[in-house]
């Protein structure tokens, strides 16, 4: 049996980039269930960073972790991000939100313009314009697109670099205190450890409920994305991350000539495999025809994912106070990669009872922002 200081359970971007930043000062190990890393929702992201979702604190997040996730690493690995703008459409009647969106992006003091629709069409080429289309736009020029893959194996390369380790295979199936250390049953073999991190993503509280600490409310919701061939003459790959301001779509390039587009569906589910659903799949074809002049006629492949959201909405980070030893890292909802630097180091610091950085206390990032008993039920 091995017997560590801090079991991670999950290997998704939230226990993986937690894991690659505590192992270096204790005993580290990341279970997963499954037989790779990120096979859920992280491997399902479309992994843009931008500042079109989330309120104030998630955007404060979003900003907090851009200079890490954009930057260049020292050694031979893939870059994980690179530049690519997002361009924000609205309608006529939706030049509300777009200011709200113009303050949000002078506010993180972002490379932005206010265009108009035809200045956004020169961006995306496909796009309508007019008032019940593409009416103004505001395009960032800094947002970017990361690569998930690179950034999910990046964190297993710096965990095993420090000493740390992840076992694929071992799902967690029940957790019991011993001795004042935990014991975790896995079918990859039990072990023993001081401390349990719940990175389970969708799962978060069935693992809660396992270690007898009571649960968020977590929920998990799925969106759909497709994936479909675009006309041969179209060269679509310097076309922007492009998103309706509110409910409609986004799209953008996928690499050799396709386009992702997504209804940006967020239907309530239980922890599953999530699946794609017809009604979705038809509900993205229809919007992206009717907001575009694109014919969504071979569809290469569709998939769906569970983003996981705590009941504000809030990353839930920080430990339980009704069981001893048991850390949640988890709520990431629909923006867990773009955030993954700054949770990662509010992780680590709520972990350690360590010293909190002072750009989160200057940017208005307390650490009681994030306890879990603020929603334990
Ligand atoms: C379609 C889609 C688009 C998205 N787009 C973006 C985007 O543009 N930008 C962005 O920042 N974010 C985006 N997200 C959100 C982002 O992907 C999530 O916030 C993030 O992946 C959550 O990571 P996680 O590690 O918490 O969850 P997961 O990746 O789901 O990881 C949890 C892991 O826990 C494991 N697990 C569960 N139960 C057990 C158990 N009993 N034992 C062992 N292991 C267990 C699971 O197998 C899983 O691998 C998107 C998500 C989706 C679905």
């Amino acid at each position: 049996m091995r017997d560590i200081e801090t079991l991670i359970i999950g290997g998704g971007i939230a226990g993986l980039s937690l894991a690659a930043r505590v192992a270096h000062r204790t005993d580290t190990l990341v279970l997963e269930a499954e037989s790779a890393p990120g096979y859920h929702a992280s491997g399902r992201s479309v992994a843009i960073a931008h500042f079109g979702l989330g309120e104030r604190i998630v955007r404060t997040l979003t900003a907090l972790s851009l200079s890490e996730l954009a930057a260049v690493p020292e050694d031979d690995r893939a870059r994980s991000a690179i530049v690519h703008p997002a361009l924000h459409i609205g309608r006529s009647d939706q030049a509300e939100e777009l200011e709200a969106l113009e303050e949000v992006h002078r506010t993180f003091g972002c490379d932005y313009a206010r265009i108009s629709g035809e200045e956004a069409r020169a961006l995306f080429p496909a796009l309508r314009i007019g008032p019940e289309h593409c009416h103004e736009a505001i395009v960032d020029h800094g947002a970017l697109k990361l690569d998930a893959d690179a950034m999910l194996q990046g964190h297993v390369r710096d965990l095993r670099a420090a000493g740390g380790d992840i076992v694929v295979n071992a799902r967690v199936t029940a957790i019991a205190r011993d001795e004042g250390r935990w014991v975790v049953e896995t079918n990859a073999g039990p072990a023993r450890a001081a401390t349990i991190v719940n990175a389970a993503g969708a799962w978060a509280d069935e693992i809660a409920s396992m270690a007898g600490t009571r649960g968020i409310g977590i929920e998990p919701r799925r969106r759909t994305v497709i994936s479909f061939d675009t006309p041969d003459e179209m060269n679509v790959s310097q076309w922007p991350f492009t998103k309706t301001v509110g409910a409609g779509f986004y799209i953008l390039p996928e690499g050799s000539g396709r386009l992702l587009a997504s209804p940006m569906d967020e239907v309530k589910s239980t922890p599953c495999d999530a699946a794609p659903e017809e009604i979705d799949i038809a509900t993205i074809a229809e919007r992206v025809q009717e907001a575009t002049t694109l014919p969504v006629e071979r569809i290469a492949h569709s998939w769906a994912g569970l983003r996981s959201f705590a009941p504000d909405e809030l990353p839930v980070i920080g430990f339980a106070q009704d069981v001893p030893g048991f850390f949640w890292f988890a709520g990431q909802g629909g923006y867990g990669f773009q955030t993954s630097p700054a949770l990662a180091e509010i992780g680590a610091a709520l972990l350690f009872d360590g010293v909190w950085d002072e750009r989160l206390t200057a940017a208005e990032i307390q650490p009681g922002l994030f306890r879990p008993e603020r929603c334990q039920r």
